[in-house]
C-alpha cells in the first residue's frame, strides 16, 4: 500500500489501491482508497485528497465467485464427458480439455457455432434447432447426434445444456456436457433393426393392460399410428366380429395376470383383414412384481386359410369315398345278382341258362356294368394323375365337330333311354384344330352325359363353332339347372350340387373336364339358373401356345 502511495506521489498519477485493515475490534475490513495530488503554482504537490471506502462485502462477493468460477472450471476439466459454456445467447466460448482431445480440434475451431461443422451431416440442422429452440425458449438443451472424433469416425452422443441465471431469473450462460453414448445407440438400433426384420410384431404392455410399445412391423401392417395404436387402440385395427370377444380375453388375462392367447383377424392397411395370432406372457420386476405383457403378435393367415381348405378338402374326400363307394358298389351289386340267378339256373340244370338271349342278356349286362365301373376307375385315375400333374396332352390335327358327332353317335342308347331325340352338331364350319382326341373325346362325353343326367329329359342342343383362333363348343340343356353359388365350385374336385340320392355321379367329370380344358389353354364355364336349364360352353385354342 505505502509502496503503490510513493509510487503515485512520485509520478503525480491519481492514486488507487485497495488494502486490509484491522479494526479495532480486530475485523479485518477490505479499504479502496482513492486520491489524487493537489499543486501549487510551480506544479510541487502539496498534498493530496482523497476518499476511503469500505469495499468489504464486495470483495467477499468478488472473492466467492472467483472461487466458484474456479470450481466450475475444475470440475469441467475433471468429469470424463466433453463439456462447454456458452454466453446468454447460446454462442459457445469454452470446450473442456476432453472435447478438444476427444475431436481432435482447436477451441478456436469450435467457438460460436464452429462445433456445429464436428456433428454429423445427417444430425446436424437437428441439434441446432434443438439448441435454437432450447436458448429461445430458455428451456434445457437435450439431444442426441453422432460428433466427429479424431480418428474420423462419428460416434453417438447426449448433448444436454441448462441455463445459469442470476439473482433477477436472468440467463447469465449455458453449461452443457456432451457424453459419449455409442455403445448403447448402437445396440439399441441393432436391437430395433433386428425386432423390425422379425416375422413377428412384438409389443410391451403396463400393469394397467395400456399398450406402451409396439415394433414398427405394426404400423407398417396396420397403417395406424403411435397415437392411434398405443394405449387400447390396437384392437380397434381387430376385426369388428373378434373385437369385443379379443378384448374380453385380454382384459381376463391380464386381471389374472395369466398368459394371453387370441387369433383374431387384423386389418392391414390395405384395408383386408388377415389372421393372426396374438400372445403374450406376463412380465415381473426385480422383486417378482406384475408389470405387464410382452407379446407377439404372428401372420397366421395363409396357414389359417390352408387349414379350412384343408378341412374342407378332408370333408369333401370322405364324401366322396362314401360316393365312390356306394357307385362302385352298385354296378357290383347288379353284377353279382345276374351271376347268382345264372348259377342257380345253372344248378336246377335249366337249359334256359344256355338259350342265346340269356347269355346274349347277360354278356350285355356285364358289359354296361363293367364300361361304368371302368369310367368310374378311369375318373378316379385322372384325378390322381392330374393331381401329380400328369396330364399329357398328345396333340394331333382333327376336326372338333366330327368328333362330337362320334360321341353323341356312341350315347345313342342314354339318349333313347330318356326317349330324346339325338342332337344335331351346329354349325360346324371352321372347326379343325390340333388337340388331344382321347381328352376332348372325354371332355365332350362329359358334358353330353350331364346333359342327360341333369337335363330332366328334355331335348339338348349342341354347337361347335370356328373362329379365328379358337374353337367354341356349346351343349345346352334345359334340366335342373345350377345354383348361383355352385356355379364355379362345381369344377372342384369332388364338388357335386345335387342330392346324392338324387342322380349319381363322383363328382369328377367337371374337375377332369377343366383340367384337360385347361391343358389346352382353354376356358370352361357355365352360365345357367336354377330349374331353368344350363349352358356348358369351351373355348380352345386350335393351336399350342394360342390362348
Ligand atoms: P357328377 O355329375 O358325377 O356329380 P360332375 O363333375 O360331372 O360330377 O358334376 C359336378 C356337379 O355339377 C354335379 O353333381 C351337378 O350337381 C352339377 N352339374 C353338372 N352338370 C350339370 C348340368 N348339366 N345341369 C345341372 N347341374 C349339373
Amino acid at each position: 500500500m505505502a509502496r503503490v502511495f510513493v509510487a503515485s506521489v512520485k509520478s503525480g498519477e491519481a492514486y488507487k489501491d485497495e488494502y486490509r485493515t484491522i479494526t479495532p475490534e480486530g475485523d479485518v475490513l477490505w479499504i479502496q482508497a482513492r486520491g489524487h495530488l493537489r499543486l501549487d503554482d510551480e506544479g510541487q504537490p502539496v498534498d493530496m485528497i482523497g476518499t476511503v471506502m469500505d469495499i468489504t462485502e464486495e470483495k467477499n462477493a468478488h472473492d466467492l465467485i472467483k472461487a466458484s468460477e474456479a470450481r466450475l472450471q475444475t470440475l469441467a476439466e475433471t468429469i470424463p464427458q466433453m463439456a462447454w459454456r456458452t454466453d446468454s445467447v447460446g454462442y459457445a466460448y469454452y470446450f473442456n480439455l476432453n472435447w478438444l482431445k476427444k475431436t481432435g480440434t482447436k477451441l478456436e475451431d469450435n467457438i460460436g457455432t464452429g462445433w456445429t461443422n464436428f456433428v454429423h451431416p445427417d444430425d446436424r440442422a437437428k441439434a441446432i434447432e434443438d439448441w435454437n429452440l432450447a436458448v429461445s425458449g430458455k428451456a434445457e438443451y437435450n439431444t442426441e447426434y453422432r460428433v466427429k472424433m479424431l480418428n474420423g469416425d462419428y460416434r453417438w452422443h447426449i448433448a444436454r445444456g441448462v441455463p445459469i441465471l442470476d439473482q433477477s431469473g436472468k440467463i447469465i450462460e449455458w453449461i452443457g456436457t456432451t457424453t459419449d453414448v455409442d455403445d448403447q445407440k448402437r445396440a439399441r438400433i441393432e436391437y430395433e433393426r433386428s425386432v423390425d426384420v422379425s416375422p413377428a410384431i412384438l409389443w410391451i404392455t403396463g400393469v394397467d393392460g395400456s399398450c406402451s410399445y409396439l415394433s414398427k412391423k405394426w404400423y407398417d401392417f396396420t397403417g395406424q399410428t403411435e397415437a392411434e395404436a398405443l394405449g387400447f387402440g390396437w384392437l380397434d385395427a381387430t376385426h369388428p366380429d373378434d373385437k369385443k370377444r379379443t378384448e374380453e380375453i385380454y382384459v381376463n388375462a391380464n386381471s389374472a395376470q395369466k398368459p394371453f392367447y387370441a387369433e383374431y383377424r387384423l386389418k392391414t392397411k390395405s384395408g383386408d383383414y388377415r389372421w393372426a395370432i396374438d400372445a403374450g406372457n406376463p412380465r415381473y420386476d426385480q422383486d417378482g412384481k406384475y408389470i405387464g405383457y410382452a407379446g407377439t403378435v404372428f401372420d397366421i393367415h395363409d396357414l389359417k386359410i390352408f387349414e379350412e381348405e384343408l378341412k374342407d378338402a378332408l370333408k369333401a374326400r370322405d364324401e366322396f369315398l362314401s360316393i365312390a363307394s356306394h357307385e362302385l358298389k352298385t354296378p357290383l351289386t347288379s353284377l353279382k345278382i345276374q351271376a347268382q340267378l345264372h348259377q342257380r339256373l345253372v344248378k336246377k340244370n335249366d337249359p334256359g341258362a344256355y338259350s342265346p338271349e340269356n347269355v346274349n342278356r347277360i354278356v350285355q349286362l356285364t358289359e354296361k356294368q363293367v364300361s361304368h365301373l371302368t369310367r368310374l376307375v378311369d375318373d378316379m385315375l385322372d384325378v390322381s394323375r392330374i393331381r401329380s400333374g400328369n396330364l399329357n396332352v398328345i396333340r394331333e390335327e382333327f376336326d372338333l365337330c366330327d368328333l362330337t358327332k362320334e360321341v353323341i353317335e356312341r350315347l345313342k342308347g342314354q339318349f333313347e333311354n330318356i326317349a330324346v331325340p339325338l342332337p344335331e352338331v351346329t354349325p360346324c364350319q371352321n372347326t379343325r384344330g390340333n388337340w388331344d382326341k382321347l381328352r376332348l373325346e372325354q371332355v365332350i362325353t362329359n358334358l353330353l352325359t350331364n346333359a342327360i343326367r341333369y337335363g330332366k329329359k328334355k331335348p339338348v342342343t349342341v354347337r361347335v363353332e370356328g373362329q379365328n383362333q379358337l374353337v367354341r363348343l356349346t351343349v345346352t340343356d334345359q334340366g335342373i339347372g345350377i345354383a348361383e353359388g355352385a356355379k364355379e365350385k362345381i369344377f372342384d374336385r369332388f364338388e357335386r350340387s345335387v342330392d346324392p340320392n338324387e342322380v349319381s355321379g363322383l363328382g369328377l367329370g367337371l374337375f377332369i373336364t377343366k383340367q384337360i380344358v385347361k391343358a389346352h389353354n382353354g376356358k370352361v364355364w357355365v352360365e345357367s339358373e336354377l330349374g331353368k336349364g344350363s349352358t356348358f360352353i369351351v373355348e380352345i385354342p386350335k393351336e399350342e401356345g394360342l390362348s
